[in-house]
Order: C-alpha cells, then sequence, then structure tokens
C-alpha cells in the first residue's frame, strides 16, 4: 500500500456529506472549524476517511434528539516530540464518556450500546489506523455535555 498526500479538510467534507442525512433525522447542527494554511498529509488511501466516519458517528449517536451539536476543528500541533502534526478533534455535546469506561473504549467489541446496535469496533479500527497506520495519535477527553477526541496525523518532515 503506498502512502497519498491527502487534504483532509477534502476527506472531511466528504464524509459530512455521507453522514448529511443522519444530521437531518437528528436535527444535528455541525459547525466546521478549519485551521488556516494546513498542509497535506501522507495517508493510505481512503482510511482517514473512516476514522472520520466511526468518530462522527459516535458522536451523532451521544448526541441529544434536540440541539444536538458537533464541531469539527481542524489545526496545526506541535506538541508532539516526532514531528508536527495536523490535529482534528471531533466535538460533540452529547452524554459524555464516564471516567472509567474512558480506558476501555479502544477495545475491540467494547460497546455500551445492546445487542444490535453497536459492534464496539468503530474506535478499536480508527485507532488502528490512526496509531498503527499512520503512525498518529489519538486521544479522548470526555466529560457530560462535551467530548472530544483529537486525532493527531504527522506532517513529514
Ligand atoms: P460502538 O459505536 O459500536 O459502540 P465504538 O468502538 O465506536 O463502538 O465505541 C465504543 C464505545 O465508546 C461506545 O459504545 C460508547 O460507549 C463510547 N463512545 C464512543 N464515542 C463516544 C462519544 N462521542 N460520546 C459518548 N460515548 C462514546
Ligand atoms: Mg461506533
Amino acid at each position: 500500500q503506498v502512502a497519498q498526500k491527502v487534504d483532509v479538510h477534502e476527506g472531511i467534507n466528504n464524509t459530512l456529506l455521507i453522514l448529511n442525512h443522519k444530521f437531518k433525522t437528528k436535527n444535528i447542527k455541525v459547525i466546521k472549524e478549519y485551521g488556516e494554511g494546513i498542509p497535506q498529509v501522507s495517508a493510505f488511501g481512503s482510511e482517514l476517511n473512516q476514522v472520520w466516519t466511526n468518530l462522527i458517528d459516535n458522536a451523532i449517536d451521544a448526541v441529544p434528539q434536540q440541539g444536538g451539536k458537533i464541531i469539527v476543528r481542524t489545526y496545526i500541533d506541535d506538541t508532539c516530540i516526532v514531528s508536527r502534526t495536523v490535529a482534528v478533534a471531533i466535538i460533540d455535546n452529547g452524554i459524555g464518556i464516564p471516567k472509567e469506561i474512558q480506558n476501555k473504549i479502544f477495545e475491540p467489541f467494547f460497546t455500551t450500546k445492546g445487542v444490535g446496535k453497536g459492534t464496539g469496533l468503530g474506535l478499536e479500527i480508527a485507532h488502528r489506523i490512526i496509531v498503527n497506520q499512520h503512525k498518529g495519535d489519538i486521544e479522548v477527553s470526555s466529560e457530560p455535555g462535551n467530548t472530544i477526541f483529537t486525532v493527531y496525523v504527522p506532517i513529514d518532515v
């Protein structure tokens, strides 16, 4: 598999288009806060789109039926010692993730959604794509009404 230069905003925009019917059904307000001058990243095919899909799908499930809001924010992040990264934060105003399960959610088959509703694979796949395949990182911070998944994709040096 060969890495290609991809524009994260283009990938996110495509993902948002595909999910648009779900935003409509649940009256979710989607806000793009894209940073300026975000460089392309090297990525494998459309795999990053799978990551955006899995994270935004979870945000859709988490937000309330009324007043649901999802923010997609991008910025250049210099805090990683290995390389600069493009950071993509998916922020929702949903129920949140209790502290005691935050270390379990990336495990395969971990779900709180009940039989037939969740596979428990979305975050495991996202983690594998970002950490193993792209040498990036993914982290979560959550309290009721404010959940942030941040994905860091390395920028080539
Ligand atoms: P699934 O969506 O099939 O349950 P995931 O791996 O995508 O599996 O997510 C695992 C679990 O992490 C979910 O069942 C849910 O408990 C929790 N979770 C993930 N994202 C969010 C979110 N944005 N808000 C609240 N809980 C979340
Ligand atoms: Mg999921």
